[in-house]
């Protein structure tokens, strides 16, 4: 064996036990060589201090701090290998050694010459080495013990596969956020999301596939966020957001943002997948003082936001509910405005830009309503549509158009097309083609007098299934144009093969026009992709004369928009059609 550093130390431990034993010195010898032999295998760090100094290392103790042995030995001393947070403690302890009182058991920061620390455990007792008071100890390294506790914490409180807090966590932070709310008299709001037609995703592309969905939506809820708010996932598809200081019309913001983030589709495993969530909302104290009562309520009304068509949010409190969007309320006003007739159509010139002639008007809904007066299709027709009312509404839109447009031929006016919208469940609905095909005959209107205007969602919805309604549409004789166009994601391919005569820029683009050449960039390419698929192409919402020149320089056909007009009465919609202001404009 090697004469190591720190030598000295072992001899002097042998050297009163060898002047006892005068005449056995070969088995001192065998006895002294087992005892450094057993140090230098040890898996444990083991030392011997005097004077706060290092006297003896072994191997295992060097290499957990990489410091050599030279360098410990009589230079360095435990406080060295120590965080300097902790010296006041271990100077306390190594004073008691010294002073001969046992010690025990205790965790400390161990500091490697690297710069970095690890979790050590140490003992060490009293002992007299040379006549003088030393200590003696051992130091482990506890690292792999430390982690696996904190993956055992891990595990208690957080979700395997998303990493959010479960409802372990969840329920410790709501006792320090109720406490919090109690004394400050504020509120939390608890929502419970869930995705719809989960399952699906599951069934069609397989579990792992929904588990990396799951993920991504865990990342992105959290992304929305603050800090003080707990997001929690309670397993399955269901996730729970728990935020204090929340009113309802704050929550009403979330609530929006929270659907928001499902607009986009997630990309899971080269899938584009849609998506839509429905959450219910719970508000402490209204809705209850407890965790378990506040995630039943907005359980409850999550299930409400379900009944309701999903992608959708509700309180849990009826009049919550009606003080943001009532839409039960909304519900039956919408069925009795129907019946009472409260319904009117608006109309909006369509100009032919190369002559400045209307060749064309869109009926545009309104609701006068007898308290609330105007109010416009943005506010109404999603909940009619979610409703399914948008089926009766849009028939009474249909007929009323081609009858107003067969009035005005017959009361001589020059010739115009009827533009009229068409809601996706609409289009889709069994029996549209019929329906359309009773208006003209009943109104007496040319088929050719009517287009169509279909969202590009609503044709590339199931394109297949959609070909035979439009074929049929197309075969009558009505017109089919794209509204909103540029907005959905049409494949040129597809297009192609539908019969649609018109492309409708969305105003969106036609905004700021002048001053986005990215705008001006998608005009233009909508523009010409129209020219070479043959379509007309319209571009909505032109408001200046800056865009309207513009949009001629890249050759679109026709323009609609508050620069011509707003949208009108009939009877006002009459005289212009008589007076024709816009030639030579
Ligand atoms: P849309 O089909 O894209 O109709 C054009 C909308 O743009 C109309 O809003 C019109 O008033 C507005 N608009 C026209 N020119 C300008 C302009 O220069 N600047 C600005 N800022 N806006 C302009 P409106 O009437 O509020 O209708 C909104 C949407 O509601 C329509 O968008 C359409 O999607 C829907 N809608 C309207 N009537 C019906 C209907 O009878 N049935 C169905 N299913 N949907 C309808
Ligand atoms: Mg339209
Ligand atoms: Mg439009």
């Amino acid at each position: 064996m090697t004469r190591g550093v720190g030598e000295e130390i072992i001899e002097q431990l042998f050297s009163d036990s060898k002047a006892g034993a005068a005449g056995s010195a070969t088995a001192m010898t065998e006895q002294e060589t087992m005892f450094r032999s057993t140090m230098e295998a040890a898996q444990v760090g083991i030392f011997v201090l005097q004077n706060q100094r290092f006297k003896y290392v072994n191997p295992f103790l060097v290499g957990m701090f990489g410091y050599s042995a030279e360098e410990l030995l009589d230079q360095m001393g435990p406080l060295d290998l120590i965080l300097p947070e902790q010296h006041a403690f271990v100077i306390e302890q190594m004073q008691l050694r010294a002073a001969g009182v046992l010690g025990h058991n205790y965790e400390l920061t161990g500091l490697r010459k690297d710069g970095s620390t690890l979790p050590v455990m140490v003992l060490g007792s009293p002992s007299v080495i040379g006549g003088l008071p030393a200590s003696v100890g051992t130091v482990l390294d506890i690292s792999a013990q430390k982690a696996a506790e904190q993956r055992i914490r891990e595990l208690a409180d957080y979700d395997v596969l998303t990493g959010l807090p479960n409802r372990r966590l969840l329920r410790e932070r709501f006792e320090q956020l109720l406490a919090a709310a109690e004394r400050e008299k504020s509120e939390i709001a608890v929502i419970f999301l869930d995705l719809d037609h989960f399952k699906r995703v599951n069934d069609s592309l397989g579990h792992s596939v929904g588990d990396e969905l799951l993920c991504e939506v865990a990342r992105r809820l959290d992304s929305v966020v603050r800090r003080i708010d707990t997001l929690a996932r309670l397993g399955g598809d269901e996730f729970i957001f728990a935020m204090p200081g929340f009113h309802t019309a704050a929550a009403v913001e979330v609530a929006r943002r929270l659907v928001e983030v499902f607009s986009r589709p997630f990309e899971v495993a080269g899938h584009e997948l849609t998506v839509t969530p429905s959450l219910g909302i719970s508000i402490y104290p209204h809705d209850g003082r407890d965790l378990e009562t506040l995630l039943r309520n907005a359980d409850t009304a999550m299930y409400r936001a379900k009944e309701m068509g999903r992608n959708a949010f509700q309180f849990y409190s009826s009049e919550m509910n009606t003080t943001t969007l009532d839409r039960l309320l909304m519900e039956s006003n919408l069925r009795r405005a129907l019946v009472q007739n409260e319904f009117i159509l608006h109309y909006q010139p369509l100009v032919n830009l190369e002559t400045g002639l209307i060749i064309g008007v869109e009926a545009l809904i309104r609701w006068l309503h007898p308290e609330l007066g105007l109010i416009m299709p943005d506010r109404f027709i999603h909940v009619a549509e979610e409703t399914g009312l948008i089926n009766p509404i849009g028939d009474w839109v249909l007929c009323e158009a081609c009858r107003q447009a067969k009035a005005w031929c017959d009361a001589g006016l020059p010739p115009i097309c009827m533009a009229v919208n068409v809601a996706p469940v609409q289009f889709r609905q069994a029996g549209f083609v019929e329906m359309v095909a009773g208006a003209l005959a009943t109104s007496g209107l040319d088929a050719s007098r009517l287009e169509l205007e279909l969202t590009e969602r609503t044709v590339m919805h199931d394109a297949d299934i959609n070909m035979g309604t439009l074929s049929a549409l197309h075969r009558m004789g009505v017109e089919l144009s794209l509204d909103d166009f540029g907005t959905g994601y049409s494949s040129l391919a597809y297009l192609k093969r539908f019969p649609v005569g018109k492309l409708k820029i969305d105003r969106s683009f036609v905004n700021d026009l002048e001053t986005d050449p990215d705008d001006w960039a998608i005009a233009s390419t909508i523009v010409s992709m129209g020219r070479s698929l043959r379509m007309t192409v319209l571009a909505e919402g032109v408001e200046k004369v800056e865009q309207l020149a513009l949009l001629r320089k890249m050759g679109c056909d026709m323009a609609q928009g508050y620069y011509f007009s707003r949208p009108m009465s009939a009877d006002g919609m009459a005289d212009m059609l008589r007076l024709q202001p816009f030639i030579n404009r």
